[in-house]
């Protein structure tokens, strides 16, 4: 029996809520297949550990996640540390240090789920956003002189290379291939950025030879915002920088229903590290600890790792799990407009997978 070695980080708020109902998901879904089992490591990273050791994460701590299969992350932000300490010391570090190029965010109207847009059905949203997780705005490149002078300058240099942007670039492509629609729309803001943003169009346009049977097409991402509410069913597959991606992916999320939902992977298309799963919202700390967090954005990350995995009809079953619980308003929690509690949610789903 294949046995998958699994990092846990709850990290911060919610994530310490929710992670743990996905490892509990995790669980039933390998003991209903009798073909895997899961091997579960759990690392308190995070505010609390900054408290106690001045750093999110140990020095060396992505060497004891090297060996891993697959990381459940939950969240990394407090109140109480600096948003930019919190984000680059556990969260990008992990990303960054492993290499996690492609940020794939599925988006759907899960059954159920009342959607902000009433002309829109669950059958014209149906989006895959591709982020660009290694480069561009997110670089970390920049600094600050002259500080507290009134001529201070400071700069955050969105740093693209040719071989970052291509290879996000065939991702997208590859991914937009193997949906039904082969639906590709590349966005940038190349009117107005003329230097990397050129660059992307470019690479699109050469990217796109090595897969003629995918239609694609631009959008300028100011465009894209209006296009994503008033014309849903035009998308498909969709690629961004890192920063654009970010913004459309939260828009995304909240045309599906809620943030609560929606799921992310942080890709190594390569394999070289271990791919890091999660949910998209952060540490919600207004809500934390009441049992209120809603952890089906958890739960669809964990199809996403399963997929990963190579285990697709466990993942089949979870995402119909899923769908089955969404369906019941009786389950549904309070973002979604319900009274369930976390635990309610996750019995429901453990009680699909073991039935
Ligand atoms: P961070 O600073 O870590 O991003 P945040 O306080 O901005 O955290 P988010 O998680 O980004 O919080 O979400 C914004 C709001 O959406 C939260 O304040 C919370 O009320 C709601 N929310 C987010 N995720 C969930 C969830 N899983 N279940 C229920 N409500 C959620
Ligand atoms: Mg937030």
């Amino acid at each position: 029996m294949k046995t998958y070695r699994i990092a846990c980080i709850p990290g911060d708020g919610i994530g310490k809520e929710v992670v743990p109902a996905g490892r509990e998901v995790l669980d039933v879904i390998a003991k209903a297949s009798r073909s895997f089992a899961f091997d579960f490591t759990s690392f308190g990273w995070g505010g609390d550990w900054y408290r106690e050791h001045g750093e999110m994460m140990p020095a060396d701590g992505l060497n004891a996640l090297r060996d891993m299969d697959a990381i459940l992350f939950g969240s990394a932000g407090d109140p109480h540390i600096p948003d930019h300490i919190t984000l680059w010391g556990l969260r990008l570090k992990i990303c960054q240090g492993f290499d996690q190029y492609a940020n794939v965010r599925p988006t759907r109207i899960l059954p159920g789920i009342d959607a902000p847009l009433k002309r829109c059905t669950p059958a014209d949203l149906d989006w895959v956003i591709v982020r660009e997780n290694s480069e561009g705005e997110y670089s970390g490149i920049g600094g600050r002189a002259h500080a507290g002078h009134p001529i201070e300058v400071a700069t955050d240099v969105s740093m693209m290379t040719r071989a970052g942007v291509e290879r996000i670039m065939r991702f997208a492509f590859r991914l937009a291939q193997s949906r039904p629609r082969k639906l590709l729309t590349v966005v940038t803001k190349s009117n107005a950025q003329r230097h990397a943003m050129v660059m992307w169009d470019e690479t699109a346009v050469r990217i796109a030879q090595e897969f003629p049977d995918v239609k694609w097409d631009k959008e300028l991402v100011d465009a894209c915002t209006a296009r994503m509410v008033n014309r849903p069913a035009s998308l498909d597959t969709l690629v961004a920088t890192n920063l654009h991606a970010d913004i459309l992916s939260d828009l995304a999320a909240a045309l599906a229903g809620s943030l609560g939902i929606a799921p992310t992977g942080n890709i190594d298309p390569e394999r070289r590290y271990p791919s890091m799963f999660e949910p998209i919202h952060g540490s919600a700390f207004d809500i934390m600890g009441k049992g209120l967090a809603n952890p089906i954005g958890t739960f669809w990350s964990c199809v996403m790792m399963l997929e990963h995995l190579g285990e697709s009809e466990a993942a089949r079953k979870l995402m119909a799990a899923i769908e089955a619980v969404t369906a019941d308003a009786q389950l549904h929690t309070r973002d979604l407009g319900g009274t369930a509690r976390t635990t309610d949610v996750t019995q429901a789903v453990c009680a699909r997978l073991a039935g």
